[in-house]
């Protein structure tokens, strides 16, 4: 969940989730504290599942679309996508290969799925 108290941003996480979901639910909160400030300042935003909302369908609320934002902005501070792209440019990744997928996932810190997601842009 993310808040604004007297102006000071105000992020909290569950500390019984795995750490990389923790930094994605940070990377999120903290996409609605730059790209969504004014609908904090009236109410504690409070996400409690993150639906795989990342690309904008046809049946997309007003809500989901600030989600999708959101986690377009945490995907982005987690893997930069000039990171990805080097990557993808300087090396014979098969993105189709469950291995290196997942190692490169453990170094980023970040979910499988996310990176897949990165990486098929
Ligand atoms: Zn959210």
């Amino acid at each position: 969940m993310v808040y604004v108290k007297d102006g000071a941003p105000i992020i909290g996480v569950n500390a019984l989730h795995h750490p990389n979901r923790q930094r994605f639910t940070i990377a999120h909160e903290l996409g609605h504290y730059m790209l969504h400030r004014e609908l904090l300042s009236s109410e504690v935003h409070v996400d409690k599942q993150f639906k795989i909302l990342m690309r904008d369908t046809n049946s997309s609320t007003g809500t989901d679309a600030i989600e999708i934002e959101a986690n377009k902005f945490a995907a982005e501070l987690l893997l930069p996508s000039f990171l990805i792209d080097d990557l993808l440019a300087n090396s014979t990744f098969d993105i189709d290969d469950p291995e290196p997928l997942e190692k490169l996932a453990k170094k980023f810190r970040v979910s499988k799925q996310m990176l897949e997601y990165k990486m098929r842009g």
